[in-house]
């Protein structure tokens, strides 16, 4: 099997710093004899677009992206070319994979062994370091990618890449347990609502916490035995305590993009709870109290997306039915447009991109 690869393609590009994205029609296809061993050509079929792409073409984060900037990382395409010498691939021609914030990891290095390859001294992150989704031909690695189960819809695939499994991953270290309660600030967004259907599929109570009408329903139709705008409620720390037995939750998985998420967690989490920090407002702080988080035994942790095989998981519990993409479909060159929608909060769900539009 061959394909005709073009020698160029569409991408959103953000050519630099405090520049709006651009939409190119020439931008350059890498050809198969270009790709080192080890490495394959993806034609993208969809894309998710994810807060943190907002971020990064914003020069939000302390990690310096390439310019010009095709971002994107949440992709799924067919494999169109496999590189000469690679041995051993793992994924064929033909077959449906998917793109992840990690684009490589070594898969040698004392992190990698220990299955944190989000850590990877040799990571590559796509979208970001390397170029990502937002275009038609995206190279990666055969060992990286991501297999897609036969009949599972590739848009609805794509977002559960970034969004699914790093809510999933958070959940699986948080400690909560079947019968616990979850807190979700964020949870209408598009790692949010992914949390309340992976947490409600782990047995979990989950408050949502969010904003609006739309993003209520949403998450209550979703699995979600509560809900607390955090626009409207006045004192979130007695709403949210009293919404768990009075005891507070025993996890919050904050998957808000501002630090406002974050501040109230150790005052309403239930003694022992755990605070599992993924949403990434780039230079914020904790602002919480040290006695508090000491004396009531509360754990802080961070959750970077996830490894391989948190990624498989998540791909498989996805495809089987037990969590849902909510999601809208427009094409690569709105990309621009759904870029203000993050920003101002007016995305319920997910925003999926056809790449061929
Ligand atoms: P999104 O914009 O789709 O959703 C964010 C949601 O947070 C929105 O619904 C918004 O209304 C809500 N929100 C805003 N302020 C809030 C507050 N004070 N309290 C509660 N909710 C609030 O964004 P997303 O794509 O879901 O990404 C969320 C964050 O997660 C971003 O910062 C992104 O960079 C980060 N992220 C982290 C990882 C990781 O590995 N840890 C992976 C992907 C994304
Ligand atoms: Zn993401």
């Amino acid at each position: 099997m061959s394909y005709h690869i073009p020698k160029t393609q569409v991408a959103a590009v953000v050519p630099g710093r405090n520049q709006s994205v651009v939409i190119q029609h020439d931008f350059p296809v890498t050809q198969p004899s270009e790709l080192k061993p080890g490495q394959c050509l993806v034609k993208m079929i969809g894309t998710g677009v994810c807060h943190t792409d907002l971020h990064v073409s914003r020069w939000d984060w302390p990690i310096e992206p390439v310019t010009p900037l095709v971002g994107g990382h949440e992709g799924v395409g067919e494999v169109v070319a496999i590189a000469a010498h690679t041995e051993a691939s793992p994924v064929k021609l033909g077959q449906r994979v998917g793109i992840k914030w990690i684009a490589y990891s070594c898969g040698d290095c004392e992190q990698c062994r220990q299955g944190l390859e989000q850590n990877c001294v040799s990571a590559k992150l796509s979208g970001c370091t390397v170029n990502g989704t937002f275009s038609q031909y995206v190279v990666s690695w055969v060992h990286i990618v991501t297999p897609i189960p036969e009949g599972f819809d590739s848009f609805a695939a794509a977002s559960v890449l970034c969004a699914g499994v790093t809510v999933y991953r958070a959940l699986k270290y948080s400690d909560a347990r079947i019968g616990h309660w979850v807190v979700i600030p964020g949870a209408g967004g598009g790692l949010g609502h992914l949390a309340v259907q992976y947490a409600v599929a782990m047995g979990m109570r989950v408050v949502a916490i969010d904003t609006g009408a739309e993003k209520k329903k949403l998450c209550l139709e979703l699995g979600a035995e509560k809900w607390v705008d955090f626009k409207q409620t006045t004192n979130l720390v007695s709403a949210i305590k009293e919404a768990c037995d009075g005891l507070g939750p025993h996890a919050a998985v904050v998957t808000s993009p501002y630090s406002e998420g974050y501040t109230q967690a150790v005052d309403y989490l239930r003694p022992g709870g755990t605070l599992m920090a993924v949403g990434m407002p780039g230079d914020a702080k904790f602002e919480t109290s040290i006695f508090w988080t000491v004396v009531k035994n509360i754990s802080i942790k961070g959750s970077y997306v996830g490894n391989r095989q948190d990624s498989i998981e998540a791909i498989e519990i996805a495809a089987s039915g037990k969590v849902k993409v909510i999601y809208a479909l427009k094409g690569l060159s709105d990309l621009g447009q759904v870029y203000n929608d993050l920003q101002k909060g007016n995305v319920a769900g997910r925003i999926v991109l056809d790449s061929s539009k």
